[in-house]
Parts: structure tokens; sequence; C-alpha cells
């Protein structure tokens, strides 16, 4: 896990974020997310400065072992001098040891914040559930540890004033707010209700837009109006050549069928697979994914 440096904001690495979530639902399937309906609490993995050290951290370890259904692995957290804000040696286990910051020593409140993406670490290590290049996988990190309830603890741990910011994790803090809202969507969750950090808060609503504007897209009913125009006007484009249409940076791509009518596609705004729909007005479609049913006007 990365350390200090200037906190980069903004949504730059969304499409890594929703390859991630796809790719969690894909290997977890659809059953699997849905343990996962509830998130860490906040008393779950409080950490008071007048806490033994070592005992809290084993304590809030276990905690958020059981939390994401490891139930036969034993983290061992140590505290040293590093570069980075915390390791894990992934080994076949049960055991694994973790080492954090030293500097966690005096800010025990982030210690569960550091153990969460650490710990999930070990959990996609087991699922075999990788991203090739580090920048990628620690993304992939990051976004699984938020969608299954435990990086509200993350995006927390950032907070900013006039002389010295700390974020934790690869993720923006507006990319956390994203994925969270993408879950807080799917499970009718509300996590502001456990920041601290004012700047996380703040965070949380810009992805809760970003995360909303993504059920807004054509050709699901819910779109604007603006959408929905551009959508009619790329429609009668393709159809006109039987293909393509829509500019670059759409989220909807007509495909031609030598055989029926045209079909679009589009990603499902829960978790990013592709539906595919006949062009033929009013569809409802059921992602096959995540299940999600879609309300489309094609
Ligand atoms: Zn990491
Ligand atoms: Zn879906």
């Amino acid at each position: 896990m990365a350390n200090g440096g200037p906190v980069e904001h903004g949504f730059p690495h969304l499409e890594t974020v929703r390859a991630a979530v796809t790719a969690l639902y894909r290997r977890l399937s659809y059953d699997t997310v849905q343990l996962f309906a509830t998130s860490v609490a906040p008393a779950e993995v409080a950490f008071c400065d007048g806490d033994d050290l070592h005992l809290g951290a084993q304590r809030v370890a276990r905690e958020l072992v059981r939390h994401y259904r490891l139930p036969d692995a034993r983290m061992v957290v140590a505290f040293r001098e590093m570069e980075h804000a915390a390791h894990v040696e992934l080994t076949a286990g049960p055991e694994y040891f973790i080492e954090l910051n030293d500097r966690f020593r005096t800010h025990r409140r982030d210690i569960g914040a550091a153990l969460a993406h650490e710990i999930m670490h070990v959990y996609l290590h087991r699922l075999d559930l990788s991203f090739p290049g580090t920048r990628d996988n620690e993304i992939l990190t990051d976004t699984a540890t938020t969608y299954l309830g435990a990086g509200w603890l993350l995006l927390d741990a950032y907070r900013e004033d006039g002389a010295s910011s700390q974020k934790l994790g690869y993720l923006t803090p507006e990319e956390f707010g994203y994925v969270l809202a993408k879950r807080s969507l799917v499970f009718g969750e509300d996590p502001s209700v456990w920041f601290t950090s004012a700047q996380a808060y703040t965070a949380y609503g810009r992805g809760l837009e970003r995360a909303r504007h993504d059920e807004r897209q054509p050709p699901l009913t819910a779109a604007g109006w603006a959408g929905r125009r551009r959508y009619a006007r790329d429609r009668r484009q393709a159809q006109d050549r039987r293909a393509g249409g829509a500019g670059p940076g759409s989220p909807y791509v007509f495909a031609p069928d030598p055989v029926g009518p045209l079909r679009v596609t589009f990603p499902c705004p829960t978790c990013h697979q592709r539906i595919r729909v006949p062009v033929r007005g009013r569809v409802r479609a059921r992602c096959g994914l995540c299940r999600t049913v879609l309300e489309c006007d094609t």
C-alpha cells in the first residue's frame, strides 16, 4: 500500500475500477456478493489510543478476516519503519504476515483502513483473482475492499487540512466514493453516516453523483433528454449503415446482425458487463451477471 505524495483527485482510474467490479462479480458470482450486504461496522474496527497496540491490531485484523469470510486465515501484524504504508506476504497460509508502517503506532484510528486493504490482498490471492501490473492490481484491491464493505474505512482515512494531507490506497477519494456509492445503490446502505472526515463526506457525494450518472445513460429509460436525443440520432445513422453509429466515448455501440434486427450493446450500470439487446423500442433486460433489471428504450 502506497504512502504519502500529493493527493490526486477526480476519476483517472475509472476504466480499471469498472473492470474490477465486473471481475469481482464474475469470480464471486451474484450469490457470494450478496453475502456482503452489510458493511464492516465502525464499532468492530474502532481503535482507541488507550488500546494496546498489538492486541488491538490483532483484534481488528480478526474482525476483518471474519467479515471477508476467511475463517481459516490468521493474520500476524507487526510494525516497522518502512517506505510504504503497509505490506502483506502472500503465501499459502494459513498464517499471513502483515507489516504496518511505524507511523500507525500514533495513528491508530487508521489501522483498520490499512488492514482492510492488506487482508483483501489475501482474499484475492486465495481467489486467484489479480490484474496484471502493480497499478491495476492495487486498483482491483481497493475496489474489492470497497465493494465488499470495508473500503469506507479507506475513504475515511483521507483527511486534509491547511498544512497536511493523508490518504491511503490507490484510488482517488472520489473514486472510493464512486465504488462506495455503487455498493450503496445495490444494498440500500448509507455509508455517509460513518464518516469522521469532512473530506471523505464530500468525496462520497461526488462519487455518488458519478454512480447515478451511470444509471442515466441511453438506452436506459432513465437517460436524460439530451442523451436520448443523441441516441436517436446515432441510431438513425446506424440503421442507415447497419452498423457503428455513436461517436467516440459513447457508452453504447450499435452492432449489425445479419439475420435479425439491429442490436445495441451498453454497459450494465451496476456491474459494467456489456448488455446486448435488440433495437425495437421498449425492452426489459436482466443482467446475467448482477441480475439488475434494466428498463431500456432502444
Ligand atoms: Zn496493496
Ligand atoms: Zn450487471
